[in-house]
This record gives C-alpha cells, sequence and structure tokens, in this order.
C-alpha cells in the first residue's frame, strides 16, 4: 500500500493586494500560483528559486502561517487548509519553523533556556523545573552546553544562534521541520557544519524537512527531492541526482551552471541569464520564464506549458519536452 505523505499541497495558491499610486486600483501579487508536490515521512525535500520566487510564501503556508487562497494542503493525510487557529494548535506542535535569520529570530531578552523552552510553554504542561531540565538536554544535543543556558543571544556566534534556534524547533518534537534559508547568512565553513547537525538530527529523530534555499549548491547534500520554482510556479521536481546529472529545465540548467564542481575538467559552462526576474503583479504571458530563455520559441510567449512527468519522479513544465508542442513548432 502507497504510504500517506506527511505532507501534501494541492493547486497552492496565495496572493497579496499591493495598492499602486495614489488613486489607482488594487493589483495581486500572485506569490504561489498553483504549485502541487508531495514530502514523503523522513525525507528532505527542497524548493530552490531566485529571491521574490514565492519559496518561503510556499513555507509558510505549509505550516499554516499563512491562510492559502486556493488549493489544499494535507498534513498526514488530513486536509488542514480550512482549520482555525484552534485546530491547528496540536498539528502547529508538529510543525516548526527554523529561519533564516538567528539574529532576529531569537528573543533579545530572553535567556537561552526560555527561549528554547519557549514552544514547551505553549504545547506542553511541563513544569518549569522539567522545561528547564529538557531546554538544557536540548542545547547538548545541537551541539552546545548546558551551561550556555543562562545566557542571552547576543552572546553567542551567528551559528551558536542557529543551533539554538533549532533546538527550540526540536524541543517539542516535531515530525516536520520547515528550514527557510537556514544557513544563507552563515560563513560558509560554519554552513556545512549546521547542515551536518540537521542531518544527524534527522537520523536521529525520522525528521521530515521542507528545505528552502536560493542556493543549488547548499541543497546538493541534504536533499532527497528537489522542486525548482520560478515566479510563484513549479518548473521542475526530480530526485536529487536526476537534477543534478540531467537537469529538463532551461532555468534549472541556468543555477545549476553556477554550482561549483569538484572536479575542474568537469566544468560545467557558465549559462548567463538576460534581464531581471519580471515582477509577480505582471508576469510575462505564456511560459513565465520566456523573457530570459535561451531556448524560447514562439510558442512560449503565447501557450504556458504544463507541469508533466518526463520520466518516472521527473516533471518539468517545459514545451522542450511536449512532444505534441514540438511538433507543430517545427
Ligand atoms: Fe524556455 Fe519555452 Fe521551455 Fe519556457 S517553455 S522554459 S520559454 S523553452
Amino acid at each position: 500500500m502507497k504510504e500517506t505523505p506527511l505532507i501534501e499541497v494541492k493547486g497552492l495558491r496565495k496572493s497579496f493586494a499591493v495598492q499602486k499610486g495614489w488613486l489607482g486600483a488594487k493589483k495581486y501579487l500572485n506569490a504561489v500560483d498553483g504549485i502541487s508536490f508531495a514530502i514523503r515521512k523522513g525525507e528532505t525535500f527542497s524548493l530552490v528559486g531566485e529571491s521574490g520566487c514565492g519559496k518561503s510564501t510556499t513555507g509558510r503556508l505549509v505550516t499554516r502561517l499563512l491562510k492559502p487562497g486556493g488549493g489544499e494542503v494535507y498534513f498526514n493525510g488530513q486536509d488542514i487548509t480550512g482549520l482555525n487557529d484552534n485546530q491547528m494548535r496540536p498539528i502547529r506542535k508538529e510543525m516548526q519553523m527554523v529561519f533564516q535569520d538567528p539574529y532576529a529570530s531569537l528573543n533579545p531578552r530572553m535567556k537561552v533556556k526560555d527561549i528554547v523552552a519557549e514552544p514547551l510553554l505553549i504545547h506542553t504542561k511541563l513544569s518549569p523545573k522539567e522545561r528547564d531540565k529538557l531546554a538544557r538536554e536540548l542545547l547538548e544535543t545541537v551541539g552546545l552546553s548546558g551551561l550556555h543556558a543562562e545566557r542571552f543571544a547576543h552572546e553567542f556566534s551567528g551559528g551558536q544562534r542557529q543551533r539554538i534556534g533549532i533546538a527550540r524547533a526540536l524541543s517539542v518534537r516535531p515530525s516536520l521541520i520547515v528550514a527557510d534559508e537556514p544557513v544563507s547568512a552563515l560563513d560558509v565553513s560554519i554552513q556545512s557544519q549546521v547542515l551536518n547537525l540537521l542531518q544527524d538530527l534527522q537520523e536521529q529523530y525520522g525528521l521530515t524537512y521542507l528545505f528552502i534555499s536560493h542556493d543549488l549548491s547548499v541543497v546538493e547534500h541534504i536533499s532527497d527531492r528537489i522542486g525548482v520554482m520560478y515566479l510563484g510556479s513549479l518548473v521542475e521536481t526530480a530526485d536529487k541526482d536526476s537534477l543534478y546529472d540531467r537537469p529538463l529545465h532551461p532555468y534549472t540548467q541556468a543555477l545549476l551552471s553556477s554550482v561549483p564542481v569538484p572536479d575542474p575538467s568537469a566544468k560545467r559552462e557558465r549559462i548567463i541569464l538576460k534581464g531581471d526576474i519580471p515582477s509577480p503583479v505582471d508576469p510575462p504571458s505564456g511560459c513565465r520564464f520566456h523573457t530570459r530563455c535561451p531556448a524560447c520559441m514562439e510558442v512560449c510567449k503565447q501557450i504556458a506549458p504544463v507541469f508533466q512527468e518526463i520520466e518516472p519522479g521527473h516533471q518539468v513544465a517545459c514545451h522542450l519536452y511536449d512532444e505534441e508542442v514540438m511538433k507543430q513548432a517545427h
């Protein structure tokens, strides 16, 4: 029997109203525009794309920190799309977030033990003594010391603060952690330590990760599967090996061309994308990537490609892989 995914989203949408000028009519920014994916229990699914592609909004929709404008979100088979705050409370305990900026996400006036124990206060009936004990244990689990418990966040380095953020997320033993750019504010040497810690914790606690990053080189080692987003839509999803060995979408190919490879003889040719990302308030017609795509055809300007499976587990939205469209184009 097929296992129920921990997370499944179907046709997920979110738009934000943006006012144009003094008397201008309201326009809508389509941050997430009908995306679908599933995350199996115990795996790491990464969402990758340039800033503004909708990946962070997706993370907040999955955890229901934001209310979806359309589509459905399932957690362990349960439709949580329309649940109110009270109904979400027990599920929220199962889903914790680790944020990009460990400086901004930790309260400077709280002792570290209280920061780590905060979710326990909200979600459990543990006594102050029990919370304190658990907070100290969690600090040791993430590579800090129980002796750090009485200090304040500003006394720690960036990498240590991110460990504190991870300890806080772990405190209520969630099944899902949504990590939104968790290492992008850190030095490269520290990044790999935090990524290794996340991998160790995944093994230890059987965690499932939704990992959000703008950088394909960061997600390479931690991901099982990857989804590439562009202007609110998924343009390609595949398991890690297929995506890195045989990227199909021209956007994925361009992103990958800037990822350093360890073997210099296997150097990829760098693909420089022309132009900037178009505004999601007024996205291009047809394929949204057509204004920057090196392989753009006439049909791409008119008709949006369908997101379809090209080989098992490998989906792409590009006319180059649509036999019917390509027959007509020649
Ligand atoms: Fe490029 Fe056309 Fe494919 Fe879009 S559909 S990615 S414009 S080739």
